[in-house]
């Protein structure tokens, strides 16, 4: 068997039924992909717009196609018309623009809102105060073109775990309280290659993993 095959069974025989595999296929090359797609893997999450439109237009279209990174305002439009779903939205004025290039082509987009959890300042996210005015604003259908379908964090970089599971359960608690009064917030979307056993012990559904799936990344 193909050793990235493998690594997904491997992963997928500890994971709960209600949780999504999301393979974090950055840097890799379409076959590696392809490689993944034959071993039923149907959830691919990439960072960069150029290269996951790249890969969208070479690979199945059966795909869900996750865009994971932080995405900048004037390259929305590119991917808007065949995303699955944003997980990085954590700016008022991104989710104006995906609504305004969503209603252009008349679809509904799936986003997540980005929650600061980890401790160091270069990681993204909003707060509870952003988040509950963002939801008060949907709630009141100022986006017909989006659908909030939940929470997307990530911890520090750290090998305190104690750290890292009271920081995913935080993100747990927020996401029960927006999972009451919306019936479409479903997803909590934390974990990765270091840290999934922890996001998924304490309430992640949906687990962004890279390199324990294609090996580990070579940045040119
Ligand atoms: C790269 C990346 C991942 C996957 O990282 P691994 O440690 O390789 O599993 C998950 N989430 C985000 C946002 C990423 O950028």
């Amino acid at each position: 068997m193909k050793e990235i095959c493998h690594n997904i069974q491997k992963i997928k025989k500890k994971l709960p039924p209600d949780v999504t595999l999301v393979a974090v296929s950055k840097t890799k090359p379409v076959s590696d992909i392809l490689d993944a797609y034959n071993c039923y893997q149907r959830h691919f999450g990439e960072n960069k717009v150029q290269e996951l439109v790249n890969k969208y237009e070479k690979l199945p279209k059966d795909i869900n196609w996750h865009m994971i990174g932080h995405l900048q305002r004037n390259k929305v439009k590119y991917i808007v018309p065949f995303v699955y779903l944003i997980h990085g939205v954590d700016n008022l004025k991104l989710l104006q623009e995906i609504e305004k290039q969503a209603a252009k082509i008349n679809r509904i987009v799936n986003v997540l809102l980005q929650i600061k959890i980890a401790r160091e300042t270069t990681k993204f996210g909003m707060n509870e105060e952003l988040l509950s005015e963002i939801v008060n604003l949907y709630q009141n259908n100022t986006f017909t073109h989006i659908q909030l379908k939940g929470l997307m964090g990530m911890a520090t970089h750290t090998t305190d775990s104690k750290q890292i599971a009271g920081e995913f359960r935080y993100l747990h608690q927020l996401f029960e309280k927006y999972n009451r009064i919306l019936p479409e917030f479903t997803y909590l979307s934390m974990g990765m290659s270091g840290d999934y056993p922890i996001a998924v012990a304490n309430g992640s559904n949906l687990i962004r993993i890279g390199s324990a799936v294609f090996g580990a990344r070579t940045y040119m």
